[in-house]
């Protein structure tokens, strides 16, 4: 088998292989993308096609599907942080996006190409400008503290991976109060940006039957 790393072109069959399974959204294979990270069950890889990524090993595109139904809203949109934004292309390890529970990481590509798998498509699409400015916020904090997503576990008992140590979390405590402002001026440029290019941190996405 030949193993390249032009990956955008290499057909499934020869880019595929135990390192690169599949991706369960389009069938690309997937690459890796962060290694091992504490709190985090196995490493990531992602998608260079549809941009899925994927922590641990891949299932189908049925598990996908169903991680991605628990992103519902009471409205009946799906809200999903978007693996494709301005934000996790900038924090990668320190992305807001990498939670506990999370094992599919979606983007806008990916939930098109999964829902395809049964007959739906995405009827309309709309950035959140709030909760997208807050994943960058936090995928900026991230970068200085010990913990993972600590502002917004504080703020807004968000699901968190504080720091192992007592002194850590009081330095990631701190950490946050002191920088929320300069996070906050650079996460505010960085999220426009990424809402006007449909990079945006965070989209609440409906979907309709074919
Ligand atoms: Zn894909």
């Amino acid at each position: 088998m030949k193993q390249t790393e032009s990956t955008r072109v290499v057909p499934l069959e020869a880019g595929a292989g135990p390192e690169n399974p599949p991706c369960p959204a389009c069938g690309e294979p997937l690459f890796g993308w962060i290694g091992e990270k504490p709190g985090l069950p196995g490493p990531v890889r992602r998608c260079e096609s549809c941009g899925l990524g994927v922590v641990g090993d891949p299932g189908g595109p049925e598990e996908a599907l169903r991680e991605l139904d628990t992103l519902r809203q009471e409205n009946g949109a799906l809200r999903i942080v978007n693996r494709g934004s301005f934000a996790a292309a900038l924090g990668n390890a320190g992305w807001s996006g990498l939670r506990p529970k999370a094992k599919y990481l979606f983007t806008l590509e990916s939930v098109r190409r999964l829902v395809a798998h049964r007959d739906q498509v995405v009827k309309s699409r709309r950035w959140l400008p709030g909760a997208g400015l807050a994943a960058t916020w936090q995928t900026l904090l991230n970068s200085v503290t010990f913990g993972h997503d600590v502002a917004l576990g504080a703020l807004r008992g968000e699901p968190s991976m504080p720091a192992p140590e007592p002194w850590q979390r009081r330095i990631d405590a701190l950490a946050s109060v002191v920088l929320a402002i300069p996070a906050l001026l650079v996460a505010i440029p960085v999220e426009l940006a990424g809402g006007l290019l449909r990079r945006g941190a965070v989209y609440s996405l409906r979907t309709e039957l074919l």
